[in-house]
Parts: structure tokens; C-alpha cells; sequence
């Protein structure tokens, strides 16, 4: 599939933390090679022709978050998010007796969206892409899409799903229910509309299949009911957005983005 003249575009790096506390987690990541296991980055690493490189990052950052730093095309993943992850997901493990590896699997899942999302960033500004309406918004959108798209090659449809699911999972946790000017002001919508917004786009890509989530409250008969139209509709409009600047080797990908165009009109 396409990727003959794969030029790779991402550079790759773990800087060492000062915190004693954050050595373990960061020695785990380096080791693991963690930012080049992440199956929809390195999907998407050489696909589009960019103007300059883009750098992941690990780094303490001295509070939990990610981000995008333009001034140096830079994707920061911060030691203290992982951490804060796997405390989560330890939590959850618990809550729902799951097995030992969930915690790990949760904190993975939600690498690969936050990261994802982060690299929406980077390429509306490396590509200058329009982007109209909360610019958070749409990267939650491209990051589960590239996460539909582009999962490992050994994952399950029901491994894709349940990653975002993990992702929709943490957004939801992160919120305390008590909202004040602040959230409401923020960039970012509330946590509980991410959540929505997320079920709503797994729920749109098999309405049949997904069913159940209305029945378990992931998502409000009203809402569900224009999920299909709103995941194709966000799935159009992204690749329509990424086509034009597919990288020379990537030729398989326009016919299918093409053919995806045509069929889903
Ligand atoms: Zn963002």
C-alpha cells in the first residue's frame, strides 16, 4: 500500500527528567521506544509532504498535559501524563476487575489519542489548514479517526473500539461535574462532551453494531440517532483536508481516499 518513497517527516526523543520520582517511568519509555510503537504515527509518519520535521517529545513538563510547541514544530508528551494515566487506569483495572495488563493498555490506548490529537496541531499549522468552529474539537475528531483508520495491524475492530473507548473513559474522569466560568471560557469543550463527542463518532462508524451503547447510556438516543452523519461527515472533511498534501509515494492512498469520497457521498 502506497509508502514507496517514505521519507520519514517525525524525529523521536526522551529527554531524561530531573524528578527521581519520574526516573522509572521514563527509563520504561525510552526502553519500550515508546513514541515509535505508536501504530497511527508511525501510519501517518512520512504520508504527508511537510514543510518541516516534526519532534516528538517526552519530557517533565512539572504539571500533567501534552501539547504542541509551534515555534519549534515540537509534540510534547509530558512524564507526569503518563504517570497520572497509569494511576487511572490502575483505578479502572480495579473498578471494572479487569486483568493485570489493563492499567498498561489503558494508559497506551490514551497515548495514542492524546498524542494523535496533539499532531492534528501540528499539521493545521504545518499545512495550514482551515479549520473552522473549536479547533479542539476537530482535533478530537481527526485523532479518533486516524485511530479508526490506521490501528495496528494485529488489533480487533473490537481492540480499535475499546481503545477509544479507554480515551472517551479518561475524559470523562478528568471532569469534577462542577463547572464553573473557567471551563466554560476554555478552548477545550467539557469533559463530558468530549466523551459524547467520541461515543458518538464510534457509535456513527456502525450504528447497528454499537447499538448497545444506547441502551448502557454511552449516548443519548437523540444524539445517536445523527452519529452516522456526523462521523462521515468528519471523516469526509478531513480527508478532503489531507489529500492534497499526500507525500510523492502515497499514491495508493489518494485512489483510496478517492474511491472513500465517491461511496460515501
Ligand atoms: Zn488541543
Amino acid at each position: 500500500m502506497g509508502g514507496e518513497g517514505r521519507a520519514p517527516a517525525f524525529e523521536y526523543a526522551y529527554g531524561p527528567p530531573a524528578t527521581p520520582r519520574l526516573q522509572g517511568i521514563y527509563r520504561r519509555v525510552r526502553d519500550a521506544d515508546l513514541l515509535r510503537r505508536l501504530p497511527e504515527v508511525q501510519a501517518i509518519d512520512g504520508m504527508f509532504a511537510l514543510p518541516r520535521r516534526v519532534r516528538y517529545v517526552t519530557a517533565e513538563c512539572g504539571e500533567f498535559g501534552a501539547f504542541y510547541r509551534p515555534d519549534q514544530t515540537q509534540v510534547v508528551l509530558c512524564y507526569e501524563t503518563l504517570h497520572t494515566l497509569y494511576e487511572r487506569g490502575l483505578e479502572q483495572q480495579r473498578a471494572l476487575g479487569q486483568d493485570e495488563g489493563y492499567a498498561l493498555r489503558y494508559t497506551r490506548a490514551n497515548v495514542r489519542f492524546i498524542v494523535l490529537h496533539e499532531t492534528g496541531h501540528a499539521l493545521v499549522q504545518l499545512l495550514d489548514l482551515p479549520v473552522t468552529g473549536r479547533q479542539e474539537d476537530a482535533m478530537d475528531q481527526l485523532a479518533a479517526i486516524l485511530m479508526l483508520r490506521f490501528a495496528g495491524l494485529d488489533e480487533t475492530p473490537h481492540q480499535v473500539v475499546g481503545n477509544l473507548d479507554m480515551a472517551a473513559n479518561w475524559m470523562l474522569s478528568r471532569s469534577t461535574g462542577a463547572y464553573n466560568l473557567h471551563a466554560y471560557a476554555d478552548e477545550h469543550a467539557l469533559g463530558e462532551q468530549r466523551y459524547f463527542n467520541l461515543q458518538c463518532l464510534i457509535y456513527g462508524t456502525d450504528p447497528e453494531g454499537f447499538a448497545g451503547m444506547v441502551d448502557a447510556g454511552d449516548l443519548t438516543a437523540a444524539r445517536a440517532a445523527g452519529c452516522a452523519r456526523e462521523t462521515r461527515r468528519a471523516s469526509r472533511a478531513w480527508v478532503r483536508l489531507l489529500l492534497p498534501h499526500l507525500a510523492p509515494g502515497y499514491e495508493a492512498y489518494e485512489d483510496e481516499a478517492v474511491r472513500y469520497l465517491e461511496r460515501s457521498s
